[in-house]
């Protein structure tokens, strides 16, 4: 397992698994950290070693510490003890050999010399005390008298003697007796007679051998010992280990005397210079000190055996701590490595997965953001289609098996029985005007039938007025069941009017062409007579009758002239552009209509203007604008009036412009703008209502214009723009 997880490295970086042997990450390109781990795996183990070894250490520390101050205490205290029970052995050794001396101090004699009555007795008592190494007595002046191994000498001038023969039991301490010549300690004590008067001094010396023993019995160790110090610390016993007595110091010679005051328990350097724990008492009657002393590493032994061993179990512990760390950080950096590449792969997992979601999420969005566009185009083209049946001029009613309106366009609003036409009202009470036996049954039809119908002209009755409708119907078919109905309706109520309209024009145009018959029935004949009289005119010679003839001629000419208007009114020709002059033409047109009932009360007057060019166009079409303005002018003016007729170039243009204006009833603005529509004309019976649609056709022919401005009873007029030259295609006749 552990294995695996080195089969790759993870870039510290971007956390990317790279190859194993990849220098650097596949993904950002940083240099691989393939320690990584392993750093991480050292700094887990430094950690979990600082976490267990440091208290482990401190505790060390401490119980080392708690064991040697203990122990320290505890070799002190034995010390101490030691020192004690010296002290008490010492100082009951000296009292013992104080009674020994005071016992024979006072002795049963006069005087000093009889001491050598004594001397028996000086003797037994030496032997019989092996602590006394000798007894003697000596007199006043300190020379010795008696010494029970025969020393002679003077002790005048020691301390103790002076003492002693003063009274009071003295101890000498020991120190170099130049007497004996050796180490000794004198017991002094003064001599009483009989009388107990001071005579002499008595000594005793001590067997110092002895003495020491006694110290030396209570020895604690190898290194440990008891001696005496003076106050100066010069050794009164000897050591073991070499302190020789009054030659050497108890203590090291560099360091000052650590023995003062009355005593204590002190570390200091011996006078070998080693260590050692030193308990001490001030010892009066050797003015010195007790000292009882052992080497620091001795005492302290079983505290390092101690140490030690916690050492070892402390360095096997920590080993095993350290092993154990180790071990542990690996598993752990194991761990958190294969959770780093768990994490990885879910991470990866989940972003594969939010890379799919977030596709779905496009998706949908798209297709949302279709729906939503779908449902614009829907409504757009509900919209569309709403607004087309609306915009279609005839009634559109949707209603359903019941009857009730389920849609209706604005169109119909003119046939229903309230202003706004309610959905779901039922058909006949919104509207009345289609419930006739008739519709009512075509209707019922379709839903049990399926039959469709169309009713061409129903007449009915909204408000005042009179219509004629047409209504049809079909059925709603949702699969095969009839949904619903569609009724259609439609006013045709001009349509019929215009109907009847056309039946008159269709008697006018059968008319006209009997009238146009006529024409070429009078032209003919009237060709014949009007050359005859010319030919009469010729020659004739008489004035008179050539004025009467001349007379017969100009009203055959004038009778030619009518017909042939009439012919080119009447017959359709086809267009055929020419030169032409509009000032001749409208002279022309004017002339031929002057003479008619129509024109009797008509003042014409003409304003043609010499700049007016030859125009190309057709002579007939435009003659013919020129007859319907002026006919219609007339018509308006039937009690008579003014026509005036005015030609003019237009200045900087290629345009002529000629005016008719009248004095007659003139046109309402209602009407005005209807009038050139075909078939509208206000002269019922009278009019075709084609006069102007056909001018406005033929100027239109010519790239021209038309319009009329008017006032009601003052007067028309009628401006026309006519270009002078004509751009025409080429199938076109154009004669310049
Ligand atoms: P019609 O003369 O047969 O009625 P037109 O097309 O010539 O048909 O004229 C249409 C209508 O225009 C006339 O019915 C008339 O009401 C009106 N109109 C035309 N010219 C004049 C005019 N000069 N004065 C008054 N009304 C006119
Ligand atoms: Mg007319």
């Amino acid at each position: 397992m552990t294995d695996k997880l080195y089969e790759y490295v993870i870039c510290e970086k971007c956390g990317a698994e790279c190859p194993k042997n990849a220098t650097k990450c596949i993904k950002c390109k940083n240099p691989l950290s393939k320690d990584y781990y392993r750093g991480l795996w050292l700094k887990n183990a430094i950690i979990t070693l600082a976490l267990f070894l440091l208290p482990c250490f401190i505790l060390f520390y401490i119980i080392n510490f708690e064991i040697s101050t203990h122990f320290e205490s505890q070799v002190m205290k034995q010390l101490q003890y030691s020192i004690d029970v010296n002290g008490r052995t010492i100082g009951a050794f000296f009292e013992e050999r104080r009674a020994d001396l005071l016992s024979i101090s006072k002795l049963d004699i006069e005087g000093i010399r009889d001491i050598m009555t004594k001397r028996i007795l000086l003797q037994r008592f030496a032997r019989e005390k092996p602590w006394f190494d000798f007894i003697a007595v000596a007199d006043p002046d300190g020379t010795i008298l008696f010494s029970t191994n025969h020393i002679q000498a003077n002790v005048e001038n020691e301390p103790y003697f002076e003492n002693a023969l003063k009274g009071s039991f003295e101890n000498s301490g020991i120190f170099y007796s130049a007497i004996l010549d050796t180490n000794a300690m004198v017991l002094a004590s003064p001599l009483l007679n009989r009388h107990d008067r001071i005579v002499g001094v008595i000594l005793a010396s001590i067997c110092l051998r002895t003495f020491y023993a006694r110290i030396l019995d209570l020895r604690i160790g190898e290194t440990s010992e008891v001696f005496l110090v003076d106050e100066q610390g010069i050794f009164l016993s000897p050591s073991r280990l070499g302190g020789q007595v009054l030659k050497e110091k108890g203590h090291f010679h560099k360091d000052t005397n650590p023995h003062t005051g009355n005593g204590g328990v002190i570390v200091h350097r011996d006078y070998r210079g080693e260590k050692v724990i030193c308990a001490y008492k001030r010892f009066e009657e050797l003015s010195g000190y007790l000292v009882s002393e052992i080497d620091m590493d001795e005492a302290l032994a079983p505290v390092t055996i101690l140490k030690r061993i916690m050492f070892i179990i402390f360095l096997l512990f920590a080993c095993f701590v350290v092993a154990s760390s180790f071990l542990f950080s690996r598993r752990v950096t194991n761990v958190v490595k294969k959770l780093t590449s768990t994490l990885k792969t879910a991470l990866d997992d989940i972003s594969h997965k939010k890379d799919t979601i977030n596709n779905i999420n496009r998706e949908l969005r798209k297709r949302l953001s279709d729906c939503e566009t779908l449902s614009h185009k829907i409504l757009v083209s509900e919209e569309y289609i709403k607004n087309i049946i609306n915009s279609i001029s005839s009634g559109f009613i949707a209603i359903d098996h019941n009857l009730s309106i389920t849609y209706c366009n604005s169109y119909v609003q003119a046939y229903a029985a309230t202003k706004d036409v309610v959905i779901h009202t039922n058909l006949y009470e919104a509207f009345p005007l289609l419930k006739q036996n008739d519709v009512q049954q075509h209707v019922k039809a379709i839903f049990s039938m399926k039959q469709p119908f169309r009713l061409r002209r129903v007449p009915v009755t909204k408000g005042k007025n009179e219509l004629i409708l047409s209504i049809a119907g079909f059925p709603m078919q949702d699969r095969d069941i009839v949904a619903g109905a569609i009724l259609v309706l439609n006013n045709v109520t001009e349509q019929e009017l215009l109907h009847a309209q056309m039946a008159d024009y269709e008697k006018l145009s059968a008319l006209s062409q009997l009238a146009l018959g006529a024409a070429h029935e009078i032209n003919n004949p009237l060709q014949g007579i009007t050359s005859y009289i010319e030919l009469l005119l010729e020659e004739e010679h008489d004035v008179e009758k050539k004025r009467q003839t001349k007379e017969v001629l100009d009203n055959a000419y004038r009778i030619s002239e009518t017909v042939r208007g009439l012919l080119s009114f009447a017959r359709p020709t086809p267009p055929k552009f020419t030169k032409i002059s509009i000032n001749k033409l409208i002279t022309e047109s004017l002339s031929f209509l002057q003479h008619q009932p129509l024109f009797r009360k008509i003042v014409a007057d003409k304003t043609l203007s010499e700049n007016v060019p030859q125009i190309t166009a057709d002579a007939n079409q435009i003659r013919q604008v020129f007859l319907n303005i002026f006919i219609n002018a007339a018509q308006a003016m039937p009690q008579g009036g003014s026509l005036q007729v005015m030609t003019t170039k237009v200045k900087f243009q290629e345009i002529v412009e000629i005016t008719i204006r009248d004095t007659g009833v003139g046109i309402s603005p209602e009407f005005i703008k209807k009038v050139f529509d075909p078939f509208f004309t206000t002269k019922k019976g009278e009019g075709t209502g084609l006069g102007l649609s056909i001018s406005y056709s033929y100027i239109k022919n010519h790239d021209g214009t038309i319009t009329i401005t008017s006032e009601v009873n003052k007067g028309t007029e009628v401006t026309i723009h006519l270009p002078i030259r004509q751009v025409r295609s080429s199938n076109q006749e154009v004669l310049e």
